[in-house]
């Protein structure tokens, strides 16, 4: 296992972070704590979670699994994060949270899912900040760090504002070019860097050929490549994998022993010879799936996403038919109302591609 600096912490973090939103059964306690320990016995010292992966369960595998760990012996960093933003809001669920996890402290404690300036300037307003301080203060978190949906220079104005010790942000090889001003702030403050989605909701490893690019070797699988692409940014202190089972744990152990860094002039020039197209895509994030006019958004958006990769004539309406079984004219109920396209963590353009959608015919 290979270990970077968190930031300014001192904390030496393992470069693969393991991500507890993606359990393959979270019912079945035992394989959850089982994949834990085996990324532990891997190297792997980073378990990042939250309070609403599966309900509470991902927190309270994390609990059994973190406790598995310490008894084995092995040191970890437990990372989780709160959506709440007044004072006593968070006092409440960060109590609930210790006892799920079993710990006397948080390690990594996020203000969670910062989608726009605005939103962030509310939750200031609310105490949110004062109350991590506090929390800080009193020894139940240790570093105080964000996890951001903003893109461009909006993530790089929030960051700048020097109040965070690292953030969590989704980054990947096809969505690099949105989020790349992050690494700007992340090297001024002095930032740990945690990623997220690296694999973009599963897209790549559906798409090996259209990310080939990113291989070393033809014998290279897509999913290391890809992996390996975020490890060659220096900035990046860890990257987390959502893991279902032991077996993508070793998968992904595996891609650590093999890799080969590029040198920054390398890794400039992959990144320069990158697709563009890859931009503006669907990560399934689902944060947009509260529709008053219940249409079925990140579906829709899917199908979108096969259209932009695949550049297929029917392929919306084949994801559709095939995939989703729902109809391209249920893009047709949008009043146009605007409350998804503000929860989108990629700012997508859904009202327009729901017109599109909603205007498909099939392509003989
Ligand atoms: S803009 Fe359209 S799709 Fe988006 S939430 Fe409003 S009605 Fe639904
Ligand atoms: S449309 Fe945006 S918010 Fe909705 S699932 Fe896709 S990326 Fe997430």
């Amino acid at each position: 296992m290979l270990y970077r600096t968190y930031g300014k912490t001192g904390k030496e973090v393992s470069i693969l972070g393991f991500g507890g939103m993606r359990f393959a059964d979270i019912e079945n306690r035992e394989a959850g704590v089982r994949a834990m320990v085996a990324a532990a016995e891997g190297g792997v010292n980073y378990f990042d979670t939250a309070p609403a992966y599966f309900g509470t369960k991902s927190e309270e595998t994390f609990g059994e699994g973190l406790a598995e760990i310490k008894r084995r012996g092995h040191d970890y960093f437990v990372s989780t994060k709160t959506f709440k933003s007044k004072p006593s809001e968070i006092r409440a669920e960060i109590e609930a949270q210790l006892k799920r996890l079993r710990v006397d402290s948080i390690d990594f404690y996020h203000i969670w899912c910062v989608t726009n300036l605005a939103n962030w300037q509310e939750r200031k307003a609310d105490g949110a900040l004062e109350e991590f301080l506090r929390l800080k203060d009193e020894g139940l978190i240790k570093h105080i760090c964000v996890s951001s949906h903003l893109i461009g220079d909006e993530i790089k104005e929030l960051l700048m504002e020097g109040v965070f010790e690292g953030v969590l942000f989704g980054y990947s090889a096809y969505n690099f070019r949105t989020r790349e001003a992050a690494f700007d702030a992340i090297r001024a403050k002095g930032l740990g860097a945690v990623v997220m989605n690296p694999l973009g909701g599963g897209l790549i490893p559906q798409h090996p050929e259209l990310f080939a690019f990113l291989k070393r070797h033809p014998s290279e699988g897509v999913v290391a490549a890809a992996l390996r692409f975020l490890w060659d940014h220096r900035e990046i202190s860890t990257t987390l994998v959502g893991f279902g089972n032991d077996t993508e744990v070793k998968e992904a152990l595996e891609a650590v022993e093999g890799y080969e860094p590029r040198d920054e002039g390398e890794l400039a020039a992959l990144k320069s010879a990158a697709a563009s197209s890859f931009e503006g895509i669907c990560t399934g994030c689902g944060y947009c799936d509260d529709c008053p006019q219940g249409i079925p958004i990140p579906k829709l958006m899917d199908a979108y996403n096969q259209q932009i990769l695949t550049q297929g004539k029917n392929a919306i309406l084949d994801r559709l038919a095939w995939h989703w079984s729902i109809k391209a004219s249920e893009a047709a109920a949008c009043v146009e109302c605007g409350q998804c396209e503000e929860a989108c963590t990629q700012h997508l353009p859904i009202i327009e591609r729901l017109q599109e959608i909603a205007a498909k015919e099939k392509v003989e």
